[in-house]
């Protein structure tokens, strides 16, 4: 087996308006800052594991406008394996409109465009790719059907990893018994298992209620106070803590936890979860060190040598 790591999901252009305060439903507002970014779950999660050095593929849909054709060139200077990237006709690649506020409130809307159009068949025509990877990672920003498709395909080849984010009320009952790993945020828990207030106190209960819906491997990420996990044959969850920081901007954390999760379960298979997630727990407080999303995430270079 490789050690690549394969991704299935998407990728979103972000175009950031920044301004003193949200517009009133029909108001006109002037804002103070713009910035587009490359963005989207599944690519900033493959990004993060190519900047720490790992052999990446992925699987995405993206328009044959002229900002998916950016996005391509971009994923080539990350270094990724772009064969399975598909450039569709007729749609837009997938946006991400954000109102940024002075006092840090958000909101956003995300349009998939090309995103939903990934299909089973377009997995298919990657499954040689996938199944010699040694980590697959999916999220629910590209079409469900095709994220079932890549599970199934991958099943027995190596270890899957499910980013239950964007958070949604009810996951298909075949993703969480299919990935081997299921990770998601106290937000996204809460909603999934229909808890209020989840915090590492509770976080027994949110666990167990992952299991009865068919979870194999449960992670869930607390921010500044790190992440738990708990497994089939170790049912108690594990407190991993964060590293601690100065945040500037959490925008992205998520995603460098994921992609440097993949990152060291794939290249340092002998490592028990406990100390992946340790390892993750610090590249992801890095990213928090700058704004941005991919912008923040970290190369190699900046990491200390003795976490590889
Ligand atoms: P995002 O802001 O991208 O939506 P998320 O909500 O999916 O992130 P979090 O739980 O906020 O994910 O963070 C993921 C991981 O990032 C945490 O487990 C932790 O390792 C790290 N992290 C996040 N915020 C901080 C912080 N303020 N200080 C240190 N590490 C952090």
């Amino acid at each position: 087996m490789s050690n690549t790591i394969a991704v299935v999901g998407s990728c979103m252009i972000d175009f950031i308006t920044y301004s003193s305060r949200l517009p009133k439903i029909g108001e006109t507002l002037i804002g103070n800052k713009y910035e587009q970014g490359f963005g989207g779950k599944g690519a900033n999660q493959c990004v993060t594991a190519a900047r720490l050095g790992a052999s990446t593929v992925f699987v995405t849909s993206l328009g044959s406008d002229s900002l998916g054709k950016e996005y391509l060139e971009k994923l080539k200077t990350e270094n990724v394996d772009v064969t399975h990237v598909k450039l569709q006709n007729n749609i837009h690649s997938g946006i991400a409109q954000i109102i940024v506020t002075e006092t840090g409130e958000n909101v956003i809307v995300i349009v998939p465009g090309a995103n939903a159009l990934l299909s089973p068949k377009d997995v298919v025509e990657a499954k040689e790719k996938i199944q010699a990877a040694s980590v697959l990672v999916c999220q629910f920003e590209a079409s469900l059907e095709a994220t079932l498709e890549a599970l199934k395909l991958y099943k027995g080849h190596g270890i899957s990893i499910v980013n239950g984010a964007p958070a949604v009320k009810s996951v298909h009952p075949d993703i969480l018994k299919l990935a081997d790993i299921f990770c998601v945020n106290e937000t996204e828990a809460e909603l999934i298992t229909g808890i209020d207030h989840l915090m590492l106190k509770n976080a027994q209960d949110a666990v167990d209620k992952l299991f009865s819906l068919g979870c194999n491997t449960v992670i869930i990420t607390f921010g500044a106070q790190g992440a738990i996990h708990a497994s089939q044959s170790q049912k108690k969850f594990v407190h991993t803590p964060a590293e601690v920081v100065k945040a500037v901007d959490t925008t992205g954390a998520g995603d460098a936890f994921i992609g440097a999760l993949a990152y060291f379960l794939a290249y340092h298979k002998d490592l028990p979860l406990e100390e992946s997630i340790k390892r993750a727990n610090k590249i992801a407080a890095q990213s928090v060190l700058k704004s941005g999303t991919q912008t923040s995430l970290p190369y190699r270079k900046d990491i200390p040598a003795t976490l590889f």
